[in-house]
């Protein structure tokens, strides 16, 4: 399927930007700039299901191509959350989830983690198409570099062999599990 132009389905710019890097040849124009900043529900309970609520309120409200990535951060000592409450875990920002986890990892050796992906791109015809993506490391025991955003400062990348808050955009792009679930997404189309 060719594809012109997609409206993603967030407001985290962050998030906008790597989009933007991966799904290179398209034009993706944000919801804010289709003149919505407002907060789309997210009552399913898992990434694929908050995916498809976000891509389809922007495709049929907007009636264009919606693209929508819903992640978080999964860790194995934590019987998988904060998981798709990632960016609710502490109630406050991404700083104070931060330090929530590592407050409930503390004296924890088991550190395994994973960042997990699920992207839909929603037709206005409500037609779905899904992608998934994973990378896998560990949860650092202090904050390391400045890159990022999220988690990102506490998480090494097995793949990268260092954390994500010390690589480079391009780097974080060439294995997250946001460039792996567009890919796949890529491949369905
Ligand atoms: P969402 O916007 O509801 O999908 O929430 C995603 C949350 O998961 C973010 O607010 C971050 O806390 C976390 N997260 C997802 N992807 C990343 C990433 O690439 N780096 C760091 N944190 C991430």
């Amino acid at each position: 399927m060719e594809l012109k132009k997609i409206a993603v389905a967030s407001g985290n710019e962050h998030k906008i930007d790597e989009i933007k890097s991966i799904f290179k040849g398209v034009e993706i124009i944000s919801m804010h700039e289709l003149g919505f900043d407002g907060d789309i529900p997210e009552t399913g309970v898992t990434f694929k299901e908050n995916a498809l609520l976000k891509a389809e309120f922007i495709a049929k409200k907007f009636n264009i191509p919606a693209l929508a990535d819903d992640s978080g951060l999964c860790v194995d000592a934590l019987d998988g959350a904060p998981g798709i409450y990632s960016a609710r875990f502490s109630g406050g920002g991404d700083s104070e989830n931060r330090k929530l986890l590592l407050k409930k990892l503390d004296g924890i050796e088991n550190r395994k983690a994973r960042f997990e992906s699920a992207v839909c791109l929603c037709l206005p015809d409500g037609k779905a198409f899904f992608g998934e993506g994973k990378v896998y490391g560990n949860i650092l025991k202090c904050e390391e570099g400045e890159n990022g955003f999220g988690y990102d400062s506490l998480f090494y990348c097995n793949d990268l062999k260092k954390g994500f808050g010390t690589a480079s955009p391009e780097e974080k792009n060439s294995v997250s599990h946001r460039y792996r679930a567009l890919c796949d997404l890529r491949e369905k189309l």
